[in-house]
């Protein structure tokens, strides 16, 4: 880039370089990020002179960004389910097809009742937060495997001041108490081991144990399964996000399990995205009192 520029040249230098379908508004995030502006402020003053030092340090941005680096881990933030999140390579990037697991579980769950919610994996929080914000009468607990996650997940509830979530680290089911839930839901790892997408775009940069389970991308979903039941309340349900094609296994493996009332969900581009099923019990038959 030349030395000095206005607003207007940088962005237009930056847009060509990245030269893909959200170039244009990716060159303006990374300015506002640098010049602590919102889009109204950027495109008002378009024609102002950027000093030196600001333009040193939009081009870093703009060299990280055509390096591959996601753009939520160099704004440090993403959006999610009207949320403003903060996330950072040690949790995965909230997609918008997650926003169809908070929708199901939401739609479970009454705005009047006293729900209790876990969220299996939680990385930054997303579904937990989205859960407490939009039912704020819920217990959710947001569990995660990595220490460094929950601290981001941890921030991000004290940022929104949701406070009915609680944060426990556990791999799993695995240091958590007997107390049976309302709903559990998760968006674990799916992708297959040797799924070329995981050497390609922001899951390059991801963290893998958010991304990836084994042979067939099945064996978090397997274990969540076969673990929920003695955890779910009698009628509670069991969601579970997994990739487009694995729709059937998933409704397989809670059939064979002992879940009813199974079905898929659509996310907002047609593919199979949530699947859910039903504790059967009637009555409680858990923790013998
Ligand atoms: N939906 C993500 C992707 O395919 C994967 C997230 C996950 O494995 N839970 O990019």
């Amino acid at each position: 880039m030349p030395n000095t520029q206005s607003i207007k040249s940088a962005l237009a230098f930056a847009t060509v370089k990245l030269n893909h379908d959200e170039a244009k508004l990716e060159a303006q995030l990374l300015l506002q990020h640098v010049l602590n502006v919102n889009r109204a402020w950027l495109i008002a003053h378009k024609n102002d002179a950027l000093q030196a030092n600001q333009h040193a340090a939009f081009e870093a941005l703009l060299n990280r960004r055509l390096n591959g680096e996601p753009i939520a881990y160099i704004l440090g933030g993403r959006a999610f389910y009207g949320l403003d999140l903060l996330v950072t390579p040690d949790t995965l990037i909230p997609r918008p097809d997650t926003e169809t697991l908070v929708e199901a579980a939401l739609a479970k769950i009454p705005m009047a009742a006293h729900p209790s919610i876990l969220d299996l994996g939680t990385g930054s929080g997303a579904i937990a937060l989205a859960i407490a914000k939009n039912r704020p009468q819920a217990s959710v607990i947001a569990v995660d495997a990595s220490k460094a996650a929950l601290a981001v997940a941890k921030k991000n509830a004290q940022n929104l001041s949701i406070d009915n979530v609680e944060f426990v680290l556990s791999n799993w089911f695995q240091h958590l108490n007997n107390q049976p839930f309302d709903v559990i839901l998760s968006n674990p790892p799916y992708i297959e081991e040797n799924d070329a997408h995981l050497s390609q775009g922001d899951l390059r940069f991801e963290p893998i144990s958010a991304l990836s389970s084994g042979e067939d991308g099945l064996n978090d979903i397997r274990q969540i399964i076969e673990n929920s039941l003695v955890h779910l309340q009698p009628q509670g349900w069991l969601m579970l996000e997994h990739g487009f094609n694995q729709a059937d296994k998933v409704a397989d493996l809670m059939a064979n399990t002992g879940f009813v009332s199974i079905e898929t969900i659509k996310d907002f581009g047609g593919n199979n995205r949530v699947t859910i099923g039903k504790n059967p019990l009637i009555v409680s038959t858990h923790w013998a009192e």
